[in-house]
């Protein structure tokens, strides 16, 4: 009898037995589904993938609702945009700050599309409570437990990447600081691990996906603009993301990529970003 995909992500989700999860109280999964977060009727983790797709910096008000405008026609869910930016180099953009809040919030009323963005500092969370659609922590905050309880005490959905160099085990850990905390809106997002590979900035590591779908019933969404650094396979690793059950992705994209203030060579042309959109479509 030949199975389909989703007979197979099904009997994996019941029959295979995983080791890592033991200590880990609040977030195992129990019934073996993924559970639906909603954010204003939009539901991470239901049966469509959701595309969350804007700049990686918020640069200016012009460019986050043109973006967000384009986006939206392209087929995009959500809008994401970097207000505080974790740079590697202290001397590269920073971000515009609480400023970029207002400009996202415009797009938003413009557009009706929901925002995302990355809280790194607990003195920005009332704003982010007040305004923010979900609270991204970033990779370089994964292991931020003060960080993560104060999340975990908000109600607020969180996009909660991978640290680059963290394993399943600790993203899994990092997601019951919050959820043990009192919040259980989480969102995993995969966006690649730090290895010895070279030709990409990122290891995408999608087998992420069904692993942690299945050790914690959270939804997973995939982000293969920092899983791979490339822009030529954000297209490639986003169905390949879809293909393995990932529930939505997270996808750098500008109406001018070229000017992009950072993560230029990673970051997608509207156009591009349809046709991913349509494609995605098509493997429902
Ligand atoms: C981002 O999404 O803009 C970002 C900085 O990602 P990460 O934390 O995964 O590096
Ligand atoms: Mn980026």
């Amino acid at each position: 009898m030949q199975l389909s995909r989703f007979q197979i992500r099904r009997q994996f989700m019941a029959d295979t037995v995983l080791c890592a999860n033991s200590q880990v109280r609040k977030i195992m999964n129990s019934n073996f589904k993924v559970r639906e977060i909603d954010i204003d009727g939009i539901k991470i983790g239901g049966k469509n993938a959701i595309i969350i797709a804007g700049p990686c910096s918020v640069e200016s008000q012009d460019q986050i609702i043109q973006i967000a405008k384009a986006a939206k026609a392209a087929g995009a869910n959500m809008l994401r945009g970097g207000i505080f930016k974790p740079r590697t180099n202290p001397n590269d953009f920073q971000g515009l700050g609480i400023k970029g809040l207002e400009y996202l919030l415009e797009a938003k009323r413009q557009t009706g599309l929901p925002i995302v963005t990355e809280l790194m500092d607990t003195q920005h969370l009332d704003a982010f409570i007040k305004h923010v659609d979900i609270i991204q922590i970033g990779s370089r905050n994964m292991y931020n437990y003060s960080l993560l309880k104060a999340v975990g005490e908000t109600k607020k959905p969180i996009l909660l990447k991978r640290g680059f160099s963290a394993t399943i085990r600790e993203w899994i850990l990092a997601a019951e600081h919050i959820a043990k905390a009192g919040n259980e809106n989480i969102i995993f997002c995969e966006r690649g691990i730090r290895t010895f590979e070279e030709y990409t900035r990122n290891t995408l590591d999608l087998t992420a996906v069904p692993i942690i779908q299945k050790e914690t019933g959270y939804p997973i969404i995939v982000d293969p603009s920092h899983g791979t650094g490339i822009r030529a396979l954000v297209g490639i690793m986003s169905e390949a993301a879809i293909a393995c059950g990932a529930n939505g992705l997270l996808i750098e994209a500008h109406t001018h990529p070229e000017q992009s203030i950072s993560d230029k060579d990673q970051t997608i042309d509207i156009g591009e970003l349809e046709q991913i959109t349509k494609r995605i479509a098509l493997l429902k």
